[in-house]
């Protein structure tokens, strides 16, 4: 992994990583946290809280607090990322670092923000900087903002699927859907319910679809366990491929319709980039067994699975925001109190040692002419 940034987090719905510079991957666990119901206390963050999703354990609420694409609570986003990066150990070390977040496309501009102050106050005086998903997943997978091709990216995720053209480090064309590998997991849970009058949890879900996916459509079965219908009785079954991949139609269907969709928009200019570039398939839904042939022959395009795409993005916001990009609109100085407000142009023109202070609150320490992002 070749990563630039002091701290790269790639805040997905499923999933978030953290990098650190010096020390690798540090994080790479569920976006989840689980919350004492009596005291309203994060009791566990990331793999620890989704151990006990759906298990109905008393006292507790396990929360994932981005789903759909989208921050669907605000508060727990917030608790999450700071669990995560206490844990990472981001006090220590790294005077001032860069910090780059990818977030989910549909995080409100309000959203981002109160995330980058989020992880200010965990590390004071770093610089926060949020870079779009596509814009990373494309420098991930190998095309940085260096490269002046144009790209195709389709980064499948857990709540949401982007569909975007970039081109050096910039997004020319992009689509955000709110689908992903979780709206998969739940078509399979309705259809085995359906045709085998049988109930099974979320993990269950999600093996066969990583098992069976769309390839095995005519043969193979996978046993699976789970509640019978009607005498809620434990009980293992076999489900066949067939019944699988037709779960799965809907949401594939969409997703390629996204791509056709896409496609039909290209400037010309990047016409042969795209082609000759391949779509290039990122997120842990590009694993999906036959979605890439799936692609491949809607579209008459080659495909190419990026390398290990669960940690393109994490890649890409390492490598692609060294901020050797002075004027980068979504770099904004952190700070650690609650309450972010846009920053001052006199703060751009300070020298860096202007944000000088133990608790970073006398100032932001942005070292680059960077204004706040556009309002979405
Ligand atoms: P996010 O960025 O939204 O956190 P990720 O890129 O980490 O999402 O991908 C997580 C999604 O990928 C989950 O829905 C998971 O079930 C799915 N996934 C992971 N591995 C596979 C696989 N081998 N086959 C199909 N889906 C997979
Ligand atoms: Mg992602």
């Amino acid at each position: 992994m070749r990563l630039r940034a002091g701290v790269a987090i790639d805040l997905g719905t499923v999933n978030t990583l953290v990098y650190v510079a010096g020390r690798g991957l540090v994080i790479d666990e569920p976006s989840a946290i689980a919350v004492d119901r009596a005291t309203g206390k994060v009791t566990a963050v990331g793999q620890a809280a989704d151990i006990l999703a759906g298990k109905e354990p008393q006292g507790v609420e396990v929360i994932h607090p981005l789903r759909d694409g989208v921050v669907a609570d605000l508060d727990a986003s917030v608790a999450m990322l700071q669990g995560f990066l206490r844990r990472a150990g981001l006090r220590r070390g790294l005077l001032r670092p860069l910090a780059v977040i990818c977030v989910p496309g549909g995080a409100t501009w309000v959203e981002q923000r109160s995330l980058a102050v989020a992880a200010g106050a965990v590390k004071p005086r770093c610089n926060v900087k949020i870079i779009e998903e596509p814009v990373a997943a494309t420098a991930g997978s190998g095309l940085g903002p260096a490269d002046g091709s144009g790209a195709f990216i389709v980064d499948i995720g857990g709540g949401t699927t982007e569909v975007a053209v970039v081109t050096s480090g910039h997004l020319v064309r992009a689509q955000s859907l709110r689908l992903g590998g979780n709206a998969m997991d739940e078509a399979i849970v309705h259809a085995v319910k359906a045709d085998l009058a049988l109930l099974i949890g979320r993990n269950a879900a999600r093996n066969l679809k990583m098992n069976l996916g769309l390839t095995d459509a005519g043969t193979g079965w996978v046993e699976t366990v789970g509640v019978d219908v009607a005498s809620r009785n434990p009980r293992v079954e076999h489900v066949p491929g067939r019944l699988v991949a037709g779960a799965l139609e809907h949401v594939v269907a969409m997703i390629v319709s996204s791509v056709r969709e896409m496609l039909s928009d290209i400037p010309p200019n990047l016409a042969e980039d795209v082609v000759r570039g391949k779509i290039r398939l990122a997120g842990g839904g590009a694993l999906l067994p036959g979605l890439s042939s799936r692609i491949e022959v809607a579209t008459g395009i080659p495909v190419l699975v990026v390398d290990d795409p669960l940690r393109c993005v994490l890649r890409g916001a390492g490598a692609s925001a060294a901020c050797a990009c002075p004027g980068t609109p979504a770099c904004l100085p952190a700070r650690p109190a609650a309450g972010w407000s846009p920053p001052s142009p006199r703060w751009h023109r300070r020298r860096p040692s202007a944000g000088r202070g133990r608790s970073g609150r006398t100032g932001p320490a942005c070292r680059w002419p960077c204004s706040p992002p556009t309002p979405a």
